[in-house]
């Protein structure tokens, strides 16, 4: 199984991320975590450039998806292929909300680089975690001490993203869902579980 997390900046996907790797773990299977851009050493280097160089916004789109084909290659695939859960996250929808939705690049072309990079693979589920982006600022201001170059964004550009998930989990055909992220964690949590045990156990 592969399973995503989404959402803007702030959202909370790292303590969801940890529930599901625990409920995966829970029910004996094996399971590696990765996250996007990144998940293999080449990843990781383009994950550096990307968060702190500033570059054509083509750039940083090709990069997303350079670093995305060695992660399927490298990583997810392999995993896949014997059986291991991938739970990564940010995968391409993220492209489509930050780097179409954000910067305004033309989600036809994600389409066609998806087709190209993985043709015939897509999450088994993603979450998008949501809500408005003031609550999110806050939540980045009072939890970490340094904000990368994607985290200074101004607020209307979270809510460029933030509509691009939505209106690409209107086209996922329940692929992905939705889950209000403005509440408390162990709520967001219970959501987030009772979703796995619908789907997987
Ligand atoms: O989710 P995480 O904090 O690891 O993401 C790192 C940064 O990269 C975030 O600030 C996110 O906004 C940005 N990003 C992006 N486009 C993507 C994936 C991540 O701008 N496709």
């Amino acid at each position: 199984r592969f399973i995503t997390f989404e959402g803007i900046d702030g959202a909370g996907k790292s303590t969801q991320i940890a529930a599901t790797i625990d409920w995966v773990h829970s029910h004996a299977y094996e399971v590696v975590q990765s996250r996007e851009p990144g998940g293999t050493p080449l990843g990781e280097q383009l994950r550096e450039l990307l968060l702190h160089e500033s570059m054509h916004l083509e750039t940083e789109a090709l990069l997303m998806f350079a670093a995305r084909r060695e992660h399927l290659a490298q990583l997810i695939e392999p995993a896949l292929k014997r059986g291991t859960w991938v739970v990564c996250d940010r995968f391409s929808d993220a492209t489509f909300a930050y780097q179409s939705g954000g910067r305004g690049l033309p989600a036809e072309k994600f389409s066609e680089l998806e087709a190209w990079v993985h043709p015939g693979l897509q999450p088994d589920l993603t979450f998008l975690f949501d809500l408005p982006p003031e609550i999110a600022a806050q939540r980045l201001v009072s939890g970490r001490a340094h904000a990368d170059r994607f985290e200074l964004e101004q607020r209307d550009f979270f809510e460029r993203v933030r509509n691009a998930y939505l209106l690409r989990a209107e086209q996922s055909g329940g692929r992905i869902v939705v889950i209000n992220s403005a509440r408390r964690p162990e709520l967001v949590c219970a959501d987030v579980l009772a979703h796995l045990e619908e789907r997987f156990a």
